[in-house]
């Protein structure tokens, strides 16, 4: 995962082809709660597009497959879901997050691309699986699936209640030790890995994942954190906007 400086989004160099644009947002983006925020992105970097998919987010696991348009306007707003497929080009496909982590999938033979939003609730409940199983639904193959982990929140920030660990350990017994580090007398949880291990687990190869190792709480002048806005007054919020768009 790299800053791209001249669009002043993360992306990664597993994208390397023309095919595709996919990136994270950061502050400089705007809030993403705005689509215009992105609208003009697009328009100031001559990214061509005809819509933009803006789901609205509830924390569960229902993905909507995009394949036409049911309004002639250029955001389109889908509710109750946070995942979204295509195989359609020039549709960009968005989530918005800050500590929830996101991710992008591009299936780069059939030429599907996906986005899901995954906090702790969607994360317990495999979203990142289920969108593998969409992909799959679609025509797509595991082994040309290439993802990107985007920018959330790291296990130096994000402690848990007891009640939540325990949770989380039951669903996910063998891998606890690993997603899970105990300090200053709490545990702390990292829904990246957990969401990289699940992935692994349903087959996809380790070269083909790509992840932000950084933590969104901890980097107050590049990402807007909830955590962060609950915990500190006078703290400005608003969402990151990720993306994913078939150019050709
Ligand atoms: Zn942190």
């Amino acid at each position: 995962m790299f800053f791209n400086s001249n669009l002043k989004i993360f992306t990664s160099f597993l994208i390397n082809n023309n095919y595709f644009l996919a990136g994270f947002g950061t502050k400089e983006l705007g809030d993403g709660r705005k689509s215009e925020n992105l609208i003009s992105f697009f328009k100031k970097n001559n990214i061509n597009f005809s819509k933009i998919i803006v789901p609205k987010q509830i924390h569960s696991t229902n993905v909507y497959f995009y394949q036409q348009a049911t309004n002639p306007f250029l955001v389109e707003k889908i509710e109750d879901i946070d995942g979204l497929i295509t195989k359609e080009k020039d549709v960009v496909l968005t989530v918005i997050t800050a500590d929830c982590v996101p991710i992008i999938f591009i299936e780069e033979k059939e030429k599907i691309i996906g986005i899901s939003h995954q906090g702790w609730r969607g994360s317990i409940k495999r979203m990142s699986q289920k969108m593998i199983d969409k992909v799959i639904e679609a025509g797509g193959k595991i082994e040309n699936l290439k993802i990107l982990i985007g920018p959330s929140i790291g296990d130096c920030c994000y402690d848990v209640k007891e009640e939540r660990y325990y949770q989380f350990k039951e669903e996910f017994d063998s891998y606890s030790e690993k997603i899970f580090r105990f300090f200053k007398g709490g545990w702390h949880l990292s829904l990246a890995k957990l969401n990289y291990l699940l992935l692994i687990d349903k087959g996809v190869k380790k070269e083909n994942i790509d992840f932000f190792p950084f933590c969104t709480n901890c980097d107050k002048k590049r990402f807007f954190s909830y955590r962060r806005y609950k915990r500190k007054k006078n703290e400005e919020y608003g969402e990151m906007v990720s993306f994913v768009l078939r150019k050709f």
